[in-house]
């Protein structure tokens, strides 16, 4: 999708700010790639509508192009929708503080109790009281005991013929009588909403009040993610959103769909069928999965955080007049290590490639440029700007002040000679590479 993405937008480098045009052919591409991610068709609608409004008229950065900055754009206004890096459970409330459970069948209600339970027993140090209230599945309440004894926290006594509120109140006294800091009710999901679940998770919320209600869900669930997330939410109200299965080969669009739908926060993140698969949400790197556009997010921001234009343009000023000296080009080696060495600055600019060719040829490597760097720091300011003072004593200094050797020295020495060259020429070009250099 990237590929297709530049391929159709790579003709459009002019700059200023972003057109009409501009963002609407990038967001037909970022359309198809949140439906590819099985986003909600309402939620692409009206996310793309807001992303629309916020870059129309967006400055564009030097040195990438319209569709890619609206994709930086996109990629933002995702991190900000997702939301709230690192909200975990709260306790903070009289213990012990129930956590309520709710979600379809198959969700991963019952693993997600037992893994939040581990976490908050190992972590934070809690003595956890777990109750499954699903008297529907005849082993569900055998496979919560199971789970509790694989992590170590304790489950309720099960007592046959309790209705799921009974288990709930019992859970919440017992979690009192024994002094425990949290109470974790697991309830009873279906495969698909109905009026008898919602009833029943409404009772036992309205007889636990609890402090937490997790929606549980599965992140490979596509459309429907915003009408099971709407309709717990309504019946029950949420505190928070769990979603599981995100080691699956789905991007994780339910994500996006429930947060926008409920707006309620996406805590915790479950990585797979172990108890200690759990994870904090990270906005950042679920927003990457859902857009699967991250080369090109990481090309706007390292370009965003190296680009500085004014510098830029006094060297080429400097450079047209045939003025290339040492501090300068300490300046170019590390414009390039910042920008993610020389592969990073492959196809950034247009007519670099000329460059990059040019200096592979003399021999420049990433690793290669730390110690050019490294070189031209232990000269003193006036061998950096007439490399002719460079005789062999002070040759000698230098290697000894950078860890080198002589011949290293003469090497960038003629690497510097080259270069200088180089510039020369193309100064001569008009419109050439050298407009160019003086926009990076
Ligand atoms: P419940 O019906 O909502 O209680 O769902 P369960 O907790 O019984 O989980 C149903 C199935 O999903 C089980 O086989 C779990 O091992 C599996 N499961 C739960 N969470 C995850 C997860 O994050 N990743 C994967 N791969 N499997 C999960
Ligand atoms: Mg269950």
């Amino acid at each position: 999708l990237s590929d297709r993405l530049s391929g159709i937008l790579s003709g459009l480098t002019r700059r200023g700010s972003l057109t009409e045009e501009d963002v609407n052919a990038a967001l037909r591409e970022v359309r198809k790639a949140l439906l590819e991610a099985d986003v909600a068709l309402e939620v692409v609608r009206s996310f793309t509508e807001k992303v629309r409004e916020r870059a129309v008229g967006a400055e564009v950065l030097k040195s990438v192009t319209p569709g890619q900055q609206v994709i930086k754009i996109v990629n933002d206004a995702l991190i900000d929708m997702l939301g709230g890096e690192g909200e975990g459970i709260t306790l903070d409330a009289v213990p012990p503080v129930p956590i309520l459970m709710v979600g379809l069948q198959g969700s991963g209600k019952t693993t997600s109790t037992a893994k939040i339970a581990k976490r908050l027993t190992d972590r934070n140090k809690k003595r956890v009281l777990m109750a499954s209230l699903d008297t529907r599945r005849p082993a569900a309440m055998e496979q919560l005991a199971i789970l509790g004894k694989q992590v170590g926290v304790e489950t309720l006594p099960i007592v046959a013929g309790q209705s799921a509120v009974q288990i709930a109140r019992r859970a919440i006294e017992a979690g009192r009588l024994g002094g425990y800091d949290v109470v974790m009710l697991d309830t009873a999901g279906r495969v698909t909403l109905d009026d008898t679940l919602m009833a029943e998770v409404a009772e036992v919320k309205a007889a636990t009040n609890p402090h937490e209600v997790l929606l549980v869900a599965d992140a490979l669930t596509g459309q429907d993610a915003v009408n099971t997330a709407r309709a717990f939410d309504a019946r029950v109200g949420l505190t928070g959103i769990v979603l599981t299965r995100m080691d699956g080969d789905g991007r994780g669009g339910a994500a996006l769909s429930m947060r926008a739908v409920t707006g309620k926060p996406i805590k915790l993140v479950g990585t797979g069928e172990k108890v200690d698969a759990l994870e904090d949400f990270h906005p950042s790197r679920v927003a990457n999965r859902i857009l699967g556009m991250g080369d090109i997010v990481g090309l706007v921001e390292r370009a965003a955080e190296t680009v500085d234009a004014d510098k830029a343009q006094a060297l080429a000023q400097r450079l047209a007049k045939g003025n290339f000296d040492l501090s300068d080009m300490r300046m170019q080696l590390q414009q390039m290590e910042k920008m993610g060495g020389l592969g990073g600055v492959m196809g950034m600019l247009p007519g670099m490639k000329q460059m990059q060719g040019q200096l592979a040829n003399s021999g420049v490597n990433d690793k290669m440029m730390k110690r050019q760097i490294a070189i031209i720091d232990s000269m003193t300011a006036a061998e950096r700007k007439n490399p002719d003072l460079l005789k062999n004593s002070r040759k000698k200094r230098i290697a000894a002040g950078s860890g080198t050797s002589p011949e290293a020295i003469n090497k960038l020495l003629k690497m510097h000679r080259g270069m200088a060259d180089m510039m020369k020429a193309m100064s001569k070009q008009k419109g050439g590479m050298l407009g160019k250099l003086g926009q990076m």
